[in-house]
């Protein structure tokens, strides 16, 4: 996230979408469903599944990892997570209640990733691919930089007398 925010929230309104979601599709959010949900939105960079794997032993979960795998499975399954292929990690989604493609803006400094708008890119790729006789299976956009924060860090500090 670019600007200082109340995290504590993020975390809550992601663990409300993930109840209601799981709710309205039958699913049962089990607890170790919910503390993998809720251990990945610990922060805005992607948590990979072997720190996943570790806290949840620590915790005393069942943590062998099929069934940590299992539990990431149903959260991307139910779009509460994607996973970020470029640092084979898992991020929470805060739209998870909209049907769409994970594209991400990957900070290089500080990790922290965002998710972009998609469906104008998504729209594009469809039609260049189809226009080759293509039919596309997966995208992956993952833009690589600085964000906002991480460029004012990087700024002489003559701005702020
Ligand atoms: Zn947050
Ligand atoms: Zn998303
Ligand atoms: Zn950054």
């Amino acid at each position: 996230m670019n600007t200082p925010h109340n995290h504590d929230s993020c975390i809550e309104s992601a663990l409300a979408t993930a109840e209601r979601l799981c709710k309205s599709q039958n699913q049962k959010l089990t607890k170790v469903r919910r503390r993998a949900l809720e251990l990945i939105w610990q922060s805005h960079r992607p948590l990979g599944a072997y720190q996943l794997l570790a806290k949840l032993a620590e915790e005393g979960f069942n943590s062998a990892p099929p069934t940590v795998y299992r539990a990431l499975d149903f959260l991307m399954s139910a779009g509460l997570i994607h996973k970020v292929e470029s640092m084979n990690a898992y991020l929470g989604c805060a739209h998870a209640d909209k049907i769409h493609k994970g594209y991400f803006l990957i900070c290089d400094q500080c990790h922290n990733v965002m998710e972009f708008d998609y469906q104008d890119i998504h729209n594009a790729l469809i039609e260049k691919a189809a226009a080759q006789g293509f039919s596309l299976r997966a995208e992956t956009i993952e833009l690589t930089g600085l964000c906002e924060n991480c460029q004012d860090e990087k700024q002489p500090q003559e701005m702020e007398s």
